[in-house]
């Protein structure tokens, strides 16, 4: 059944172009993220620095774009050509933790752009839809896991999927074919939760590309003196893992030092 969206904003343009590594234009067909994440979310900072939202419980309460298809059946042929991937999403969440409604919009909005000749790349903390299967394997499809705990996600991660579910979802995605990616950011300092790396690449080591970012500096991680070799040697494992199972890599610009 899942959860209803209660709320619904029209917009004029959707999608734009971007520097993120990902993808060179990006969309974001939602204001808000259930996932709520205690990093904290630099979306939701964002969002609330320039009033769009006020206050966390509004973040947390995501409103849908409703006019997304019509924007991007107007947008589409304008950017065909010129997009290399399109990334969903950069300010919220594709795939939504329990939004059915969100999610088949996600995968309709996927759909369209394949059907134009435009790749795309997805990134969730939710769960990746088996139907993605069906669309075209050029895109690509992936999810942040920064820690195998449950009770970590718990906590900084609330409303998001089960770390399992998670990656059964991607797993399968992988096993029908397509491309797959995790993005390991940001990435927690050991005063933050003990974990080993290790564990976090075996667990993906099906994957076609890992991107690796450390947590950015607050009051808890600069408090974690030995952090920036802590940060170094994280980035040595994940390129080390990655040339030793021939997955491709990004380490996130500020992570070595
Ligand atoms: S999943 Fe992404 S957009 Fe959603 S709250 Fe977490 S960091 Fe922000």
């Amino acid at each position: 059944m899942g959860k209803q969206i209660k709320s619904r904003i029209t917009r004029k343009t959707l999608i734009y172009k971007t520097g993120v590594e990902y993808g060179d234009y990006t969309m974001n067909h939602v204001l808000g993220c259930s996932h709520g994440c205690m990093y904290p979310c630099y979306a939701f900072l964002q969002k609330k620095r320039f009033g769009e939202v006020k206050t966390y419980e509004e973040w947390c309460e995501p409103a849908l774009v409703d006019n997304t298809l019509e924007l991007l059946e107007a947008e589409i042929p304008k950017y065909a050509g010129k997009i290399k991937m399109l990334h969903l999403c950069f300010t919220t969440d594709p795939f939504m933790y329990d939004y059915p409604e969100i999610q088949s919009m996600s995968v309709e909005a996927v759909r369209k752009a394949n059907a134009a000749g435009i790749k795309c790349s997805v990134l969730t903390k939710g769960i990746l839809p088996f139907e993605l299967s069906l669309l075209s394997h050029d895109n690509y499809y992936g999810i942040t896991l920064v820690s195998l705990s449950e009770e970590f996600r718990q906590q900084y991660e609330p409303g998001a999927a089960p770390i399992n579910d998670r990656l059964a979802a991607l797993r399968a995605l992988h096993d029908a074919g397509c491309k797959t990616w995790v993005s390991i950011e940001p990435y927690p300092t050991p005063n933050i939760i003990k974990q080993n790396l290790s564990d976090i690449l075996s667990a993906v080591s099906f994957v076609d590309r890992i991107i690796f970012g450390r947590m950015n500096y607050n009051k808890t991680i600069t408090a974690y003196k030995e952090r920036k070799a802590f940060f170094n040697q994280c980035a040595e494992d994940v390129i080390d893992f990655c040339n030793k199972n021939r997955i491709s890599f990004h380490i996130k610009e500020g992570t070595i030092s």
